[in-house]
């Protein structure tokens, strides 16, 4: 009897739920094992795909089971607990498999790469800073080349390709050129940037010891919460525990809600730690992030800080994970492979059997109730710390005040108050743009989204009317398009907050942080520096400003509009005002200066807003989880959202009542659906939207249902005609 081939499971990046069936390549040695990458053969061309089990014989024909083409690794690229994790978010986010894996690879691996390749890098040679530094040096003639050396000149290190690629159109012959003439050379990045660690830590104070010495006594898994005000010290925690694992020769993964956070942490963990710290985000240059990842899964790296995809970092010696600001949404993906980089540090901290640190100050509320049923443990930093004491926090009832720029009397005043004391005032206003809304008074026209069912932001410094839903831009006009008359805007952006606070606070330099001003490279950090020099005075921001940013100087946060969270459709607009309001008010007086916070609403009897100031985020919690319980939404249930769009509202309806139908015979007792319903927003770039939301007693019941009916979605009549997607634990039902 013939002995069946033994056969490799493959994750191919395709838009297909399970993973390809592939023999080994011709000529492979030994055994191949997961977390090995393949060429494999694909319709007509190629792809890379890594093995993620191995069998005896294939349901496939043999007929069709075909060779891999090559085998790029020797040894597993992907360490074993990162592919079970993979596997496991694969079944639990009902995502393809093998664009689960691709979306854990930086580009270089998913493309073939070797790990350590790609480090080619370009710099000036004392020619070169000799041109770059005289404006009639014979060298700058060309304009590119002139261009070239003063990009260079202000790196020290040299610039990768992929840098000068974003910097200028023509580089590559540019380069050619100034090398030619003996301006730059070729180098290498040195591997990792030296250990720094000669800043000595404050003594701990007697909480944080003790949150310390819980963590690194956690023998095994544990999860520990982390709960702390803002400037509690959290940070300096997190240091001892890392301190701990280096001497015992452990990795410490760090993920952060922000990209623009992490320069600022990773500056502050490499002058405190005598080991090195990477970073992994989507900022980084390709070659920058391949050189971390490579490093990480060498274990040359002994801290890795990242956001939310650094959860896939390969760790070579895992000894901790921490995730900062942990109940900030932006740790779950919200298009493609829709997972959350919390819960999944959760997962692979038990897989692993290691701690892991969930920090806030504003703790989800699903990870109280985890403390509250004993999965969690709850280490509470019950002041600041440094001797800072707490804002005082004042409601403004905005229906008596003379409002002047969404400013009203009380705010202006205290804002002179504090400017005059020398303090630093920060402005809390979520919307960008100068004007939310553009109008004719005579007409009743209205500056709308041809594709959304959207009105257009005004942004007037750069002339333009900007829907921030699809993107869209079109010249702003100057009248009325229908009857000629003048135009009039309604509503307050950071943009019009600017201009006005410019004029009439025109002795204190302001600066705006939201994604307008920030969107070029290096511009949030040159505007934070400008806060932390305190050469600006006035700063106006959107929910940028919220996350985690240090600014001890501030002493007056003011919050133009309470409202605008208050009255959400989502079951969480509550708990997110309430986050976003605690975060903006721990900015202020974080140092010696005591803080003053204002928050205008229309609405200061409101009861989310009254428990909130009167007896703070804790005990609002509370409530808001009795509420969740009484209501059935999480965490007392488990949600999977189906959304669905397409060009027509009908191929949507009648998708989603077939996806219902499909539902209620798969489903077992408990499970109920809620819906279809149109999306909030029902058009959006073009395509109307709308969803249905199954909701299940908990995790099993959930994850039971969900293959079944992700199995009979694929198979509807109706599914041709929209594009659809399963979102498992959605944060946000849009
Ligand atoms: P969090 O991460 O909770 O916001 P940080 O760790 O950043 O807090 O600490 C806030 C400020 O207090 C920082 O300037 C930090 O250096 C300082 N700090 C933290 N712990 C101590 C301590 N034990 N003694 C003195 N200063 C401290
Ligand atoms: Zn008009
Ligand atoms: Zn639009």
């Amino acid at each position: 009897m013939k002995t069946p081939p033994t056969v490799l499971q493959v994750a191919v990046p395709a838009p297909v739920s399970g993973s390809f069936d592939y023999l080994p390549p011709a000529g492979a040695g030994g055994p191949i094992q997961p977390g090995q990458r393949l060429r494999v053969p694909f319709g007509r061309s190629t792809r890379i795909g890594v093995v993620i089990g191995s069998s005896e014989g294939s349901s496939l024909p043999a007929a069709r089971l075909k060779p891999a083409l090559e085998l790029l690794d020797q040894e597993p690229l992907l360490p074993g607990d990162l592919v079970r994790m993979l596997l496991f978010a694969a079944r639990y986010y009902q995502h393809p498999v093998g664009e689960v894996f691709a979306a854990a690879l930086p580009a270089g691996l998913r493309s073939g790469q070797a790990p350590a390749a790609g480090a080619r890098l370009f710099r000036l040679t004392a020619a070169g800073c000799e041109a770059a530094a005289d404006p009639t040096h014979p060298l700058r003639r060309a304009p590119a080349q002139a261009r070239l050396l003063e990009q260079l000149a202000g790196a020290l290190d040299g610039l990768e390709p992929d840098a000068l690629r974003e910097l200028s159109g023509d580089w590559r012959r540019a380069v050619k050129a100034l090398a030619a003439r003996g301006g730059l050379e070729e180098g290498e990045r040195r591997a990792l940037p030296p250990a720094g660690g000669n800043e000595p830590a404050p003594p701990l104070n007697p909480a944080q010891a003790e949150a310390a010495a819980a963590i690194t006594g956690v023998a095994g898994y544990g999860c520990l919460l982390l709960d702390g005000v803002t400037g509690s010290g959290k940070t300096e925690v997190y240091l001892a525990a890392i301190e701990r694992m280096i001497a015992d020769g452990r990795q410490s993964l760090v993920l952060v809600p922000e990209i623009a956070l992490t320069p600022q942490l990773v500056g502050r963990f490499r002058r405190r730690l005598a080991a090195p710290v990477v970073e992994m985000h989507s900022g980084l240059a390709d070659g920058d992030r391949l050189r971390s990842w490579t490093a990480t899964r060498d274990g040359s790296a002994a801290v890795v800080i990242g956001t939310r995809s650094a959860i896939f970092a390969p760790l070579a010696r895992p000894g901790l994970i921490i995730v900062d600001e942990e109940h900030d949404a932006s740790y779950k993906q919200q298009e493609g492979f829709r997972y959350s980089a919390r819960d999944l540090a959760v997962w692979r901290a038990h897989e692993l059997g290691i701690p892991v640190v969930l920090g806030s100050a504003t703790p989800a509320l699903e990870s109280i109730e985890n403390c509250r049923a004993g999965r969690y443990r709850r280490l509470v930093l019950p002041a600041r710390a440094g001797g800072a004491s707490s804002p005082s926090i004042t409601l403004v009832d905005l229906r008596r005040q003379r409002l002047e720029a969404g400013l009203g009397t009380a705010l202006r005043t205290a804002m002179r108050e504090h400017l005059s004391g020398g303090g630093q005032v920060l402005l809390y206003l979520n919307r960008r743009g100068y004007a939310p809304t553009l109008l004719c008074t005579d007409c009743g026209w209205i500056a709308t989204c041809t594709r959304c069912d959207a009105r257009y932001v005004l942004h007037r410094a750069r002339h333009r009317l900007v829907c921030h839903h699809c993107g869209a831009e079109r010249p702003a006009p100057d009248q009325c398009p229908d009857c000629s008359a003048e135009l009039r805007t309604l509503g307050m952006g950071t943009e019009q907050l600017e201009h006005y606070l410019a004029e009439q606070f025109a002795e204190w330099p302001v600066v705006r942080i939201d994604r307008d001003t920030t969107r070029r490279r290096g511009e949030m950090a040159r505007r934070l520096e400008q806060v932390r020099s305190a050469e600006a005075r006035i700063l106006v921001g959107t929910q940028m400003l919220t996350k985690g940013h240090d600014f001890p100087q501030v002493t007056l946060v003011g919050i133009l509009d309470a409202d605008q969270g208050l009255f959400g459709t989502d079951f969480r607009s509550s708990e997110r005002l309430a986050q976003a309001l605690v975060q903006v008010a721990g900015r202020a007086g974080r140092a010696e200066r005591p803080g003053q916070v204002l928050v205008q609403t229309a609405f200061p009897q409101h009861p989310l807003l009254r428990t909130l100031l009167a007896s703070g985020y804790a005990h609002f919690a509370e409530l808001a989880l009795l509420e969740r319980r009484e209501t059935g939404w999480p965490p007392y249930t488990c949600l999977c959202l189906l959304r669905a769009e397409a060009p027509q509202r009908e191929a949507v309806t009648r998708f989603l009542a077939q996806a219902k139908q499909a539902a209620a015979a798969l489903a077992g007792a408990g499970l109920d659906l809620l819906g279809p319903a149109p999306a909030p927003m029902e058009r959006r770039s073009g395509r109307y939207r709308g969803q249905l939301l199954a909701r299940a007693p908990g995790r099993r019941e959930l994850q039971e249902f969900l293959p079944g009916w992700r199995d009979a979605l694929a198979a509807l009549p109706g599914q041709q005609r929209v594009r659809w997607t399963l979102d498992v634990d959605p944060v946000e039902l849009a």
